[in-house]
C-alpha cells in the first residue's frame, strides 16, 4: 500500500497502524485514538481487505482496536536492533505522536461527566460528544445556541478537554469570540496579523463561543469569515456556541450567518424541574454541607431559566451553613435566597404582565395563552403577546418560548413574523396593538 500512496499519506496515517494480533481469517490492527481508527477505517479498509485476499488467497477480516501507543524510548532500541526490517518494509521511522500544547484558556472542570443530561440537553450534549470523539467527521461545523448559563461554555469546552485527552497530537484552540476580536485588534495595532492568522490556521479544532459578540465588528467578521474557510476545506472541526438563533443576529454578514449554520444547528433548552433537582444533587456532591431535599427543591423552583443561577444559590447556602456553622433549614433558605429570587421573578412578570394584558383583551384566559389549545380564537392572541414579549422585553425566542407554555423558539419566531406582516398590511391591528403595548409597559409600571 505504502507504494501505491503518497509519502506524505502514508507517514501520516499508515505508520501509525501496527500489528495487534489476529485468529483465523481475521486480523486485528492496532491505531492510537479513536480519531485515527474512524479516518483510516473509512479510507483504507477496503484496501486492507482486498490486498490481503490477494496477497492470502482467502478472505481475511480486519478490525480496528484503539491501544494509546505510550511514546517509548524503546521504538529506537528496536531500529538499532532491527535494521534490516526496517529497510526490507521501506517504512519511515514511525512519527513520534506529537503532543501538542494544551490550550490554557480551557478550564478543566468542564468535562462530558460533570454535565448533567436531561431532555433540554440531551441532543446537542450527543453532538458534542460525538464529535469529540470523531473531529472533523461529522456534524462540522457545529453551532449550539441557547440563553445565558444554560451549558454552552461546559458542552464546548468539554469537547475541547476530551480531545486533549483522547487525541493529544490535535492542536485544539479555544476562545471567546471576545477574545478573538481583541487578539485581531492587537495584531493590526503591533503589525503582527501573520502570527496571528497562523495561530487559528493552525488549529485542528476551533472552539469559538459567543460569537453574538461579533455583532457590529465588521472587520473581525471578515477576518473570522476566512478562518473558517481556510479550516473548513481542510477538514478542521469547528464547533461555534451563540445566545440566540443565528438569525436573530443583528449586524452580522449574511455569508458569515451562512457559514456558522452550515453544519448542525443544537438548541439547548432550559432544564425542567426534575433536571434541576438533578442538576443540583449533582452539584451538592463532594461539598462539605448537607443540604436537604426540601431545600434544593426550594431552589429548584425559584431559578428555571439559568443553571448559572442555580448554582449560585447553592453556593451562597453553603458559604452562609460554613461561616455560622449552621445546618441550612427551608427557613434559612427562603431567608438568604429572598432578595435574589424576587427580582428574577420581577423579570418573568414582565412577560407574565404581557400575557394577561392581552388575555384580557381578547376576553379570555393567561391559561389558555399558555396552554395547548390550537383554536383560532387563542392561537391568534397568543401570537400577539408573543410579538408583544419579543418587542419590548429583552428577552429571547428561546426564553419566550419557555415563558409561553414550554414552546419551541422557532413558533415564536413564526408568530413574530406573523404579526409583523399583518401590522404592516392592516391599519386597524398595528392601532390595536400600540394599544396593547401601552397597556402592558403600564401595568409593569404599576406593579
Ligand atoms: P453558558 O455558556 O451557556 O452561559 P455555562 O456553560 O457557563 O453557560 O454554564 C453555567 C454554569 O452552569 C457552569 O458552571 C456550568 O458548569 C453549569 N452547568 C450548566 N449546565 C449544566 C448541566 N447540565 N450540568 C451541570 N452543570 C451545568
Ligand atoms: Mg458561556
Amino acid at each position: 500500500m505504502q507504494s501505491s500512496l503518497p509519502e506524505q499519506e502514508s507517514v501520516t496515517w499508515l505508520n501509525r497502524i501496527s500489528y495487534a494480533g489476529s485468529d483465523d481469517h481475521k486480523l486485528i490492527l492496532a491505531v492510537p485514538s479513536l480519531f485515527i481508527r474512524d479516518y483510516v477505517s473509512t479510507q483504507y479498509k477496503q484496501t486492507i481487505t482486498s490486498l490481503l485476499h490477494e496477497l492470502t488467497g482467502e478472505p481475511v477480516a480486519v478490525e480496528f482496536t484503539v491501544k494509546k501507543v505510550p511514546a517509548s524510548p524503546d521504538s529506537k532500541e528496536e531500529e538499532k536492533t532491527q535494521p534490516h526490517r526496517e529497510a526490507m518494509v521501506k517504512s519511515a521511522p514511525m512519527p513520534k505522536a506529537q503532543k501538542r500544547p494544551k490550550d490554557p484558556n480551557i478550564n478543566n472542570s468542564y468535562q462530558f461527566d460533570t454535565f448533567v443530561v436531561g431532555d433540554n440537553s440531551a441532543f446537542a450534549y450527543n453532538v458534542c460528544m460525538a464529535i469529540a470523539k470523531n473531529p472533523g467527521v461529522s456534524y462540522n461545523p457545529c453551532l449550539i445556541y441557547g440563553g445565558v448559563g444554560l451549558g454552552k461554555t461546559h458542552l464546548i469546552q468539554s469537547i475541547g478537554n476530551f480531545i486533549q485527552e483522547s487525541t493529544p497530537e490535535l492542536q485544539v484552540v479555544y476562545v471567546t469570540a471576545e477574545m478573538f476580536t481583541n487578539e485581531f485588534i492587537q495584531s493590526i495595532g503591533e503589525e503582527k496579523t501573520p502570527q496571528f492568522r497562523n495561530k487559528y490556521r493552525k488549529a485542528d479544532v476551533l472552539l469559538i463561543d459567543d460569537i453574538h459578540f461579533l455583532q457590529k465588528k465588521a472587520s473581525t467578521q471578515e477576518e473570522m469569515f476566512h478562518v473558517f474557510n481556510n479550516l473548513f476545506e481542510a477538514n478542521k472541526q469547528l464547533v461555534f456556541t451563540c445566545d440566540r438563533p443565528i438569525n436573530e443576529l443583528q449586524d452580522i454578514a449574511d455569508r458569515l450567518k451562512n457559514r456558522f449554520t452550515r453544519g448542525i444547528n443544537v438548541d439547548l433548552q432550559p432544564p425542567d424541574f426534575e433536571t434541576r433537582l438533578a442538576i443540583l444533587r449533582r452539584k451538592c456532591e463532594g461539598k462539605s454541607s448537607y443540604i436537604s431535599s426540601e431545600v434544593l427543591e426550594y431552589i429548584g423552583k425559584n431559578v428555571n431559566t439559568n443553571v448559572r443561577d442555580l448554582e449560585a444559590s447553592l453556593t451562597k447556602l453553603i458559604a452562609y451553613s460554613n461561616l455560622l456553622n449552621k445546618e441550612i433549614t427551608l427557613d434559612i433558605a427562603r431567608e438568604q435566597l429572598k432578595s435574589t429570587y424576587s427580582m428574577s421573578k420581577d423579570q418573568s412578570m414582565s412577560i407574565d404582565s404581557i400575557i394577561r394584558v392581552v388575555a384580557d383583551y381578547f376576553n379570555i384566559s393567561p391559561y389558555d395563552i399558555k396552554g395547548k389549545k390550537r383554536t383560532k380564537s387563542v392561537v391568534f392572541p397568543r401570537q400577539i403577546a408573543m410579538y408583544i414579549s419579543r418587542t419590548i422585553t429583552d428577552f429571547s425566542t428561546t426564553e419566550i418560548g419557555y415563558e409561553f407554555g414550554g414552546r419551541d423558539h422557532t413558533t415564536v419566531m413564526h408568530s413574530v413574523q406573523r404579526v409583523e406582516g399583518m401590522i404592516q398590511s392592516d391599519i386597524a391591528v398595528s392601532n390595536s396593538i400600540q394599544n396593547l403595548i401601552r397597556q402592558a409597559q403600564n401595568f409593569k409600571r404599576e406593579k
